[in-house]
């Protein structure tokens, strides 16, 4: 028998309807625990095995932080030696934030984000060029013919959306003679142990200069020398401020637009992040979609009367102060309430949808005097828009919603970086080209990038793209090629997320860990699933154990070790019925041996059943990749939808 510390031994597990059993589990091999459904697959793998790692894992805690976390209850077992740190990858952790998607979870995103920074080209906005870098005179010179006679500003960038107390740079600033600092936009004198919140992003410039423009020699000098000093403590960019206006303006010696002067500051990777103020897009919060009123939704029957409740969100006619504002933008355009909603003018249309202010008079014939009347009305769309956006109650949300369209932001066409961002390229594709390729189409386009490289490019990329290629292969060994990194994880099936957490795990090469699964081939069509096989083993040959809840019988005959639970579900189960290498439980007559001996399968009927003659039909099914798909599903029978994983079979849209 060999060593103790080549296993993970278990005695006297009792966890649900487990028989108090023993069992040693080798270390560093692939396990599979199987069985039928409720023998108590899980109650030992998650329920004793993982339960008890995170037990421990908790112990190692501080008494101060344990009183927070609160201690985890110890599972019913007499003992489990020789257990490592334990990783679960089950099915149903995925994030369902909106901000997380299959890029920032595996970190590729990152990486992207990096490569962007540091070796992508920028391109003008506004013209489309390529940025250029100026030379000090030719900044000096834009800036004369744009700012003659303007007071101004000038300041060295030093810190830019970093977290920190900058104690030291505040006393640096200080020694090198200068008087003023701009902190996150205000201007400050620089004072003994000035110091910002260390927990906070901040921006910080150095003032160098402040200075009014005139023609003549004095001034032309000092706007030089400060042009060189900021760019040298700014790292080459310099910042103006026109203290007229306050409007801001960055001159780089690196990025600027030659025909129209625009210039990007330096990127960073936070420029291309979507979850940071400083990439994302500033119409949909970086979200990439948005909730915008529709018309048609608030005036669904234009036929109607507004008093017979023409605005869907109002309904008929009520005595409240909305319909008082309506009458008065009724008498100022000379309509009548009870007039069909596409007799009304379009300005009055326009106002009682947008809203607007004004003040008229009626002369009221009968008493012969004039009285004046005052709209101030806010517009019912512009209402349920404001509802949405900021009201706090999900009440009020849904309701607002129901008059909306939900839709691509405009702004950024659902890439949900902010413009300039979007105009950085590497080989002609921006970030987001490539968050929107799929894996396979990606891994591609990253093997041929080097040879569209520069040097220079090249040497500043060649560790990154190391990074970004393993991790890419990762996600197409678990058979996820067909995923783009830009997918929201809120869309994933729980298969697909455990897959992604699975590439993850391979992909930060830990050793001695026990990882346990959940029976990750579920969903899988067979060529994936050799492809996950793989993916397992080569966990394993990192040097880690791995066990995998599984029924799968590709999954079951790759294993080193089989653990069969049984003999049947609930309290006849709970029991070991087989363990061994797969030759092993074959010789058996198990349940599990006699599938694995194929000497019972499922049988295929012998008379297929006709169905009820009803259908569903789907008409032109666009959902994620569907092309535009037409087809008819039979009722009354059972219906099978297959292809490889992710051609899309379960998009419910
Ligand atoms: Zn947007």
């Amino acid at each position: 028998m060999a060593k103790n510390e080549d296993f993970i031994t278990v005695l006297g597990a009792r966890v649900h309807n487990l028989k108090n059993i023993d069992v040693q589990i080798p270390r560093e091999n692939l396990v599979v625990i199987t069985g039928l459904s409720g023998s108590g697959k899980s109650s030992l793998a998650f329920d004793t095995i993982y339960a008890e790692g995170q037990r421990r894992y908790i112990e190692t805690f501080s008494a101060y932080a344990r009183q927070f976390l609160g201690g985890l209850e110890r599972p019913d077992v007499d003992k489990i030696d020789g257990l490592s740190p334990v990783i679960a990858i089950e099915q149903k952790t995925t994030s369902k934030s909106p901000r997380s998607t299959v890029g920032t979870i595996t970190e590729i995103y990152d990486f992207l984000r990096l490569l962007f920074a540091r070796a992508a080209d920028a391109y003008s906005y506004n013209t489309g060029e390529k940025m250029v870098s100026y030379s000090d005179e030719q900044i000096k010179t834009l800036i004369e013919e744009d700012y003659l006679e303007k007071k101004l500003t000038i300041l060295a960038p030093v810190v830019r959306s970093r977290k920190g107390h900058y104690r030291e740079l505040f006393e640096q600033i200080a020694k090198q003679g200068f008087l003023k600092v701009r902190v996150d936009g205000e201007l400050l004198d620089i004072t003994k142990g000035m110091k910002v919140d260390r927990y906070k992003n901040h921006d910080i410039e150095i003032v160098i200069d402040r200075l009014q423009l005139s023609k003549g020699n004095e001034y032309q000098n000092r706007l030089q020398e400060a042009i060189k000093t900021s760019m040298y403590h700014g790292n080459d960019v310099m910042m103006l401020i026109e203290q007229e206006t306050q409007e801001v303006r960055y001159f780089s010696r690196a990025l600027m637009c030659p025909k129209t002067g625009i210039s990007y500051p330096l990127p960073e990777p936070n420029n291309f992040s979507f979850n940071s103020p400083k990439g994302m897009c500033p119409h949909c919060n970086g979200l990439g979609h948005l909730y915008e009123v529709n018309v048609d939704k608030i005036v669904p029957d234009k036929k109607l009367s507004i008093k017979q409740g023409a605005l869907a969100p109002q309904g008929p006619q009520k005595n409240n102060w909305i319909f008082k504002q309506l009458e008065l933008i009724a008498e100022r355009f000379q309509f009548k309430l009870s007039d069909p909603f596409e007799k009304i003018p379009e300005e009055a249309v326009e106002m009682i949808l947008f809203g607007g202010k004004e003040k008229f008079d009626i002369e009221s014939k009968t008493l012969g005097i004039t009285r004046s009347y005052k709209i101030d009305f806010e517009g019912i769309a512009t209402f349920i828009q404001n509802t949405f956006n900021n009201n706090e109650s999900t009440s009020l949300k849904r309701w607002a919603k129901e008059f909306m369209n939900h839709i691509s932001c405009p702004e950024c066409d659902g890439s949900r970086l902010k413009k300039d961002s979007l105009f950085f390229k590497i080989n002609n594709k921006n970030i987001a080209e490539l968050a929107a390729m799929d894996i396979d189409e990606l891994q591609k386009w990253f093997l041929s990038l080097p040879k569209q490289l520069s040097v220079k490019q090249f040497q500043i990329a060649e560790e990154i793209l190391k990074e970004v290629n393993t991790r890419i292969q990762f996600l197409s060994d678990v058979g996820l090629n067909y995923l783009s990194l830009g997918r929201s994880s809120k869309s994933l099936s729980g298969g697909e997320a455990q897959r992604i957490r699975l590439a993850t795990q391979i992909g930060s090469q830990l050793v001695g860990v026990l990882y346990i699964l959940d029976e990750p081939s579920i969903g899988l069509h067979q060529r994936d699933n050799e492809r996950l096989i793989k993916a397992l083993m080569q966990l394993r040959d990192l040097g880690n154990s791995v066990i995998v809840v599984e029924h799968d019988k590709d999954m079951i005959e790759h294993a080193d070790h089989i653990i069969d639970i049984g003999p049947a579900a609930g309290k006849y189960g709970g029991e070991i019925i087989s363990e061994g290498t797969p030759a092993e439980v074959k010789k058996h007559h198990t349940l599990t041996a006699q599938y694995l001996n194929n000497e019972k399968q499922i049988e295929v009927p012998k008379e297929r059943r006709k169905g009820n003659g009803k259908s569903i039909k789907l008409t032109g099914a666009t959902g994620n990749n569907l092309k535009n798909v037409t087809l008819e599903i039979p009722l009354g029978k059972m219906v099978g939808v297959t292809g490889v994983s992710e051609v899309k079979i379960n998009t419910h849209q």
